[in-house]
């Protein structure tokens, strides 16, 4: 399947309405307002996997912490762990701060300018790659994400069947599209029109900024989303005045680390697990849930004595009390930061007046032109 003939005409009126629209109806985001490569390379790495709304508060306190690639390359790896707390996938985080340790080391500090450099680095593939080079340096390479997929697979009138041949067909057509002249801001509008408009179960066509040259104008099949899954697990919170408070109590918590050698959330700090999901409702403290991947985690947590933690939990990692307010700073797996929260045993401030003070100084953006910055 090939993207069906266009003229010089057709293409440059997509593009012109397309980036009309944009600057007109785009949302304002942090990311949205730098043209700092950095800051763009991490708002890309927060938003795959995760909602624009949740990424906007753990980007501001990020940058605020580790504002340059260099501050980032420099600080330990748990500190970098804690503030991805609340996202998920720590892998990424793992990867943006191994990159940015090589990027210090060998590239002065300075990250690679095109998007084929940029892919040697861990963790960036060709998408992340070409939105930095694109929106950052303003070269010509298209960025091919889920929404513009749906997007491009929806004005071609094509099936979403995951092949191969369908994959290079949309990447063709995005390269055919992409703006020469503004290819980030054009790469950021195709992004933006799929999450805002050309919805995946109610495209906005009506509203939408290149429907004359849609061949489905919301006539398009979608997939049915899978069903979620649910599971039931029980943790232990366990709360104690500290032995060595004296005469000022300050209370701790029982904090287990995952191991290393785990393949999902490795280092991170959470509570207890307990053997058994069964809580006695005398003993259950709150049930949260807690949705990872395509499965909802009822996450049942049990108020366990001091005393009583060794029979109740099944064997983990290394346990630890800690103190509450250096648990709030911890890289804590995002439902143990959730259910200290809502025990009221955290401070509901944003991350970034919970973590200790170095390097918090907010950073001044540069403000791009008008039609500058984006994502989805
Ligand atoms: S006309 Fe509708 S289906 Fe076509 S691209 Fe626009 S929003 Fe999507």
């Amino acid at each position: 399947m090939a993207p069906r003939a266009r003229n010089a005409q057709d293409i440059a009126a997509l593009r012109r309405n397309l980036l009309v629209w944009y600057v007109a109806n785009r949302r304002d985001l942090p990311w949205r307002r730098t043209t700092d490569p950095y800051a763009i390379w991490v708002s890309e790495i927060m938003l795959q996997q995760t909602r624009v709304a949740v990424v906007v508060d753990r980007f501001r306190a990020f940058m605020a912490r580790f504002p340059t690639l260099v501050v980032l390359a420099r600080a330990p790896e748990q500190e970098v762990l804690a503030l991805w707390s609340g996202l998920g996938y720590y892998r990424r985080a793992r990867m943006l701060h191994k990159a940015a340790q090589i990027v210090a080391g060998h590239h002065n500090g300075n990250l690679p300018a095109t998007a084929e450099e940029l892919r040697a680095l861990p963790g960036i593939g060709a998408y992340t790659a070409a939105a930095i080079a694109s929106i950052a340096r303003g070269e010509r390479v298209a960025v091919v994400d889920g929404n513009v997929e749906r997007v491009l697979c929806r004005l071609e009138r094509w099936e979403a069947d995951g092949g191969t041949a369908l994959k290079r067909s949309i990447e063709s057509l995005a390269a055919q599209l992409v703006d020469p002249q503004q290819p980030g801001d054009f790469n950021q509008a195709l992004m933006e029109l799929g999450a805002t408009v050309c919805l995946p179960r109610n495209p906005q066509c009506p509203s939408c900024p290149i429907k004359a040259d849609c061949r489905t104008r919301g006539e398009h099949k979608t997939a049915p989303r899978p069903p979620m899954l649910s599971r039931e697990v029980a943790y232990a919170l366990s709360v104690r005045t500290s032995p060595s408070a004296g005469k000022h109590s300050a209370r701790e918590v029982l904090l287990e680390q995952r191991p290393a050698s785990q393949t999902v959330m490795p280092g991170l700090w959470e509570l207890p697990t307990l053997r058994s999901a069964a809580v006695p409702a005398g003993e259950l403290r709150m049930t949260v849930r807690h949705s990872i991947m395509q499965v909802n985690y009822y996450a049942h947590i049990r108020t366990v004595f001091e005393d009583d933690v060794a029979a109740l939990a099944a064997p983990g990692g290394a346990r630890r009390w800690v103190a509450l307010n250096e648990a709030a700073g911890m890289a804590l797996t995002g439902l143990a930061r959730k259910v200290l929260l809502r025990a009221h045993l955290l401070p509901a401030a944003p991350l970034d007046s919970i973590l200790p003070a170095a390097a918090s100084a907010p950073r001044k953006s540069r403000r791009g032109s008008p039609a500058s910055r984006a994502s989805r």
